[in-house]
């Protein structure tokens, strides 16, 4: 199975060939998903104790189960947070894996997280925080939460050994994302979801901490903003939150998970005034900061104190804390053994350069003003408020909730486009919305209108 073979020099033409060719395809076919039922049919048994060869599991790959996928990069491809990975960035992954690099400690991983931690460097920058702040690639921005809320947690255990057998409290608002909610029952935390969905404001966070009572008050650890809300791309009120969180002692964690690539675009990086005050910050550049899969960032104002929390402890692992040891990964998020996932944002932005992610970052800020422009002018539509970000929230008018659903339906199924709606709360209560979020600078204004046409 390790040999150089024929078969494994044939099967590594026909990979590379296909990289190659979806790599600089345009037009990626949309994909549906097929049942469970209907794929076994069409691929059979795939392991079978001889093997059925690198040929015809490529081939049941590529002729049946790549179509029953969506590829997120599709241009009208507008739901949830969409991709749009560089293309130097996906084919840098590959090189990440060819070259069997592991990304946990500096013993082995050296060159890699050199290289990783030049990435890093640049998002460091643009938050603003002070000298000394750093961070690490996560899977996502599920894990980077997990690990600030860790480490928040731990700052506050440290600060008082009362509060080791104390179930804490953390605060933030309804527009968090809901990994926040599940992180904080991994971490068996409770939280406090202030009910705004809109712009999260120190006057919310006064309120609430007021209304606290003196138990609840002292085990309040952590307050979390939302920097670019998933839904609406709503940027909270961070110097306001910020300036409490300090005065209270309250370590303060900004979710930017998928606002943060707006960071780097000039337009808007005021909305992100006061980000500098956070203690923790989660970026995904697997969302605006065109990585691939998968690829997140927790940036520490301390990164010591999250080490102190983070660092695993084992025998077998003291070597790689002696010598040759520098700067570890595995020491400030929850993962041990991790690829070299910020490898591909590093060549991509060594290749490209800076500026051009600023022009493709604007662009989907531009797609959004763009589309809120179109929307008001359309009789058939009417925007739920201004773009915010890259997403936009609109309504067709006299639709129900079952209208939106089939008309997602219609259009993925066709191959046309991907679009999915949210709700917002509006005069009428929650109402069921359709929502642009725009990431792809591949995008048109024909792309737009099109979209709309399939709403008449
Ligand atoms: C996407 C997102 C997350 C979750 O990140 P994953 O990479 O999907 O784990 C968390 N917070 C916000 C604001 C997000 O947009």
């Amino acid at each position: 199975m390790h040999n150089i073979d024929i078969e494994v020099v044939e099967m590594s033409l026909d990979i590379i060939k296909y990289a190659i060719g979806r790599v600089t395809s345009t037009t990626p076919k949309l994909g549906f998903p097929k049942s469970e039922a209907e794929l076994d049919k069409l691929a059979g048994e795939t392991i079978t104790a001889k093997g059925i060869g690198g040929e015809t599991a490529f081939k049941i790959f590529r002729d049946v189960l790549l179509e029953s996928s969506v590829s997120i990069d599709h241009p009208r491809h507008l739901a949830f947070i969409p991709a749009s990975p560089t293309r130097a960035g996906i084919m840098f992954d590959l090189v990440t894996a060819a070259s069997s690099i592991h990304g946990a400690y500096w013993m082995e991983g050296a060159g890699g997280i050199w290289a990783e931690n030049q990435a890093m460097k640049w998002l460091v920058s643009l938050t603003g925080l002070p000298e000394g702040a750093f961070g690490v690639f996560t899977s996502g921005g599920t894990t980077a939460n997990l690990s600030a809320i860790v480490a928040a947690r731990g700052a506050w255990r440290d600060k008082n050994p009362a509060n080791e057998r104390t179930r804490g409290l953390i605060i933030t608002s309804a527009g968090a994302h809901s990994s926040l909610k599940s992180m904080a029952k991994v971490i068996d935390a409770d939280m406090i979801s202030i009910e705004i969905d809109d712009r999260f404001e120190a006057e919310h966070l006064a309120e609430a901490l007021a209304s606290l009572s003196a138990e609840d008050r002292a085990r309040t650890f952590a307050v979390i903003a939302t920097a670019g809300t998933t839904n609406s791309g709503v940027v909270d009120d961070l110097k306001g939150l910020g300036k409490i969180a300090n005065e209270n002692d309250l370590w303060f964690h900004i979710d930017a998970a998928y606002g943060g690539g707006a960071l780097a675009a000039p337009s808007v990086r005021h909305m992100f005034d006061g980000i500098e005050l956070a203690d923790s910050i989660t970026i995904d550049p697997h969302k605006w900061f065109f990585s691939p899969y998968d690829c997140g960032a927790v940036i520490y104002r301390n990164p010591e104190q999250a080490k102190s929390v983070h660092s695993q402890a084992a025998a077998y692992l003291e070597i790689a804390k002696g010598e040759t040891a520098g700067f570890n990964p595995a020491d400030y998020q929850i993962q041990l053994t991790r690829r070299l996932r910020g490898l591909p944002l590093w060549f991509s932005l060594a290749m490209h350069g800076t500026d051009r992610y600023t022009q493709a970052i604007e662009r989907g800020i531009e797609l959004a003003q763009i589309a809120g422009r179109i929307i008001t002018e359309t009789p058939h539509v009417e925007l739920i408020r201004a773009p915010s970000l890259s997403c936009v929230l609109f309504r067709r008018i006299g639709w129900s909730p079952q209208e939106y659903t089939d008309w997602t339906y219609r259009n993925h199924k066709s191959g046309y486009a991907l679009i999915t709606p949210t709700k917002w709360h509006t005069r009428s209560g929650n109402e069921t919305v359709a929502r642009f979020c725009f990431i792809n600078p591949d995008t048109t204004e024909d792309d737009i209108l099109g979209i709309l046409a399939t709403m008449e």
